[in-house]
C-alpha cells in the first residue's frame, strides 16, 4: 500500500465532499487502499467512520480517498485507529507484498505486533479478496470486485515494459513507462516489478503525487516512517 503524505492540515471541510478536490490535488486520483486509478466515483474516505464518529466527519486528518470496493468493505462499526496501519501515517509499503496473480499478502518481515495490525487492515479493506481461496484467509470477491484482476493486469504490463527496457533503454522510454503507470495506478505493483531498478523506482516515487518520500532511503528501499507505527 503506497505510503502517502497529505501535506499541511487543511482543517475543517463541511460538507466533507468539499475535501475531494484538495485530496486529489495532493494524492492523485487513486484509491488510498487498493491503489487503483479511479476515473469517476472516487470517495472521500473517513478513517474513523462518519456514522460512529460524527465529530471526525469534517476533519481533514480523518480523510483519505477510496474506491467503492474498499469503501464498502470497511463497514461502519467502531474501530480503534491504533489497531490498523494507515497509508498516511505508516510506511504501509513495508507491510504488504504483491504478486503476479494479483494477490496482496501480509509481509512476514515485520514484528508480530505489526503483522497483526497489517492482517486486520488487509481484511478490513478487502485486500484479501482473490479467487484463489487455497491461500489462508483469502476470500472470493464478488463479480463486481475486480481489484485482484486489475492488479494482475498491471503486473503483466509492468513486466512487459521491463523486458522492453532490456531491448531499448532511454530516459524518454522510462518516462513513457511512468506515464503508463500513472494511467493505471497500482503503484506498489510497479514498484515491486521494478524492484531492482532504482532509477525506475525513484521515478515512480516522484511521479505519483503525495508519495511519502520519507518512507524510502536514497536507494528507494523502504524504511520505517518517522513517527509511524511502521
Ligand atoms: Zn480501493
Amino acid at each position: 500500500m503506497r505510503p502517502v503524505n497529505k501535506g499541511d492540515d487543511l482543517g475543517v471541510f463541511n460538507p466533507y465532499t468539499d475535501a475531494q478536490q484538495r485530496l486529489i490535488e495532493r494524492l492523485g486520483e487513486y484509491c488510498s487502499y487498493c491503489e487503483r486509478w479511479i476515473a469517476s466515483g472516487i470517495h472521500v474516505e473517513h478513517k474513523l467512520p462518519k456514522n460512529n464518529y460524527p465529530e471526525y466527519q469534517f476533519i481533514w486528518t480523518n480523510f483519505l480517498l477510496s474506491c467503492t470496493n474498499c469503501n464498502s468493505g470497511k463497514g461502519h462499526g467502531t474501530l480503534n485507529i491504533g489497531d490498523y496501519l494507515w497509508p498516511d501515517s505508516d510506511n504501509t509499503y513495508l507491510a504488504f507484498v504483491y504478486d503476479a496473480e494479483g494477490r496482496v499478502l501480509v509481509s512476514n518481515n515485520c514484528s508480530d505486533e505489526i503483522i497483526i495490525k497489517a492482517f486486520q487492515s488487509w481484511k478490513m479493506f478487502g485486500l484479501n479478496k482473490h479467487p484463489d481461496t487455497a491461500i489462508a484467509n483469502q476470500i472470493k470477491p464478488t463479480a463486481k470486485d475486480l481489484r485482484w484482476k486489475h492488479r494482475s493486469d498491471a503486473w503483466r504490463k509492468a513486466t512487459r515494459y521491463k523486458m522492453q527496457l532490456l531491448q531499448y533503454d532511454s530516459p524518454e522510454r522510462r518516462e513513457d513507462i511512468v506515464e503508463m503507470a500513472l494511467e493505471r495506478g497500482f503503484w506498489s505493483v510497479w514498484m515491486t516489478v521494478f524492484h531492482d531498478d532504482i532509477d525506475m523506482r525513484q521515478r515512480l516515487i516522484n511521479a505519483f503525487k503525495g508519495t511519502s518520500t520519507d518512507c524510502f532511503d536514497a536507494d528507494t528501499q523502504p524504511i520505517p516512517r518517522p513517527s509511524g507505527q511502521l
